[in-house]
């Protein structure tokens, strides 16, 4: 392999190495995220829960109001009973007061069932609340965990910057920004290997004239297929 090219593979195990850190790097925050996610949702659901629990107190105390108000109606009107002259009267005031009555029973039916759904929606809330500290908890240790992660990544990365600064410096300029400019648009691989003709980074033959001149390694070729720089592997024949 010709020198520049032994320079550039090394330069290029040094970048993928940095690529992989850079990527494990940004699917550090992943977890959290999710996290953040359900934690959202859940504060949704408890501040439904609450916006209903306040709707049906509300509506409570409109029926207990009512509730008052009738039964003072009652009594004024079982008040009148002694007092009543005819038959039609007493008729018509007695079925008032089974119509107050009749309404009143529906009402304690309705508070006994609002109370049911107060303290089930009660039971409801705490037990969000619960899981929303117990959310909260575990996306401030993923947070540390991330820091942590993150901080010994960034370590890894400075020292293969250091190496990678040491080896890129004995590149010839215009082959480096080549490199670079490969290595931006081909996912990292400027370089590749071509191994009995074939491109090991694309898997396309090389035309054989090419493969021919890159066994001679007087110069650098690109593969025409992928344009990364190329190498003939040489194998060991025995
Ligand atoms: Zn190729």
């Amino acid at each position: 392999m010709k020198p520049e090219l032994a320079i550039l593979v090394r330069l290029q195990g040094i970048d993928l190495e940095i690529r992989k850190f850079n990527q494990e790097k940004a699917s550090l925050p992943e977890h959290f995220n999710a996290l953040q996610e359900q934690l959202l949702s859940k504060e949704a659901e408890c501040d439904r829960l609450n916006e209903r629990l306040s709707e049906i107190q509300k509506r409570k105390v409109d029926i207990e109001d009512e509730f008052e108000l009738e039964n003072t109606r009652l009594a004024r009107s079982q008040k009148k009973i002694p007092y009543v002259k005819t038959n039609r009267e007493y008729a018509a005031l007695q079925k008032e007061i089974n119509e107050i009555k009749k309404a009143n029973t529906a009402r304690e039916d309705d508070l006994l069932a609002i109370m049911e759904e107060i303290s089930s929606l009660q039971e409801e809330i705490k037990v969000k609340k619960k899981e929303i500290t117990q959310n909260r908890r575990e996306m401030k240790a993923e947070q540390k965990r991330i820091e942590e992660l993150g901080a010994e990544i960034d370590a890894k990365i400075a020292i293969l910057t250091k190496d990678r600064e040491a080896v890129s410096q004995k590149v010839r300029p215009d082959l480096l920004s080549k490199y670079n400019f490969i290595r931006d648009r081909r996912g990292g691989v400027a370089v590749a290997a071509v191994s009995e003709g074939v491109c090991c980074a694309c898997n396309m033959n090389i035309p054989p004239q090419l493969y021919n001149d890159l066994l001679k390694e007087e110069k650098i070729f690109t593969c025409p297929s992928c344009q990364r720089l190329i190498y003939a592997l040489k194998v060991d024949k025995k």
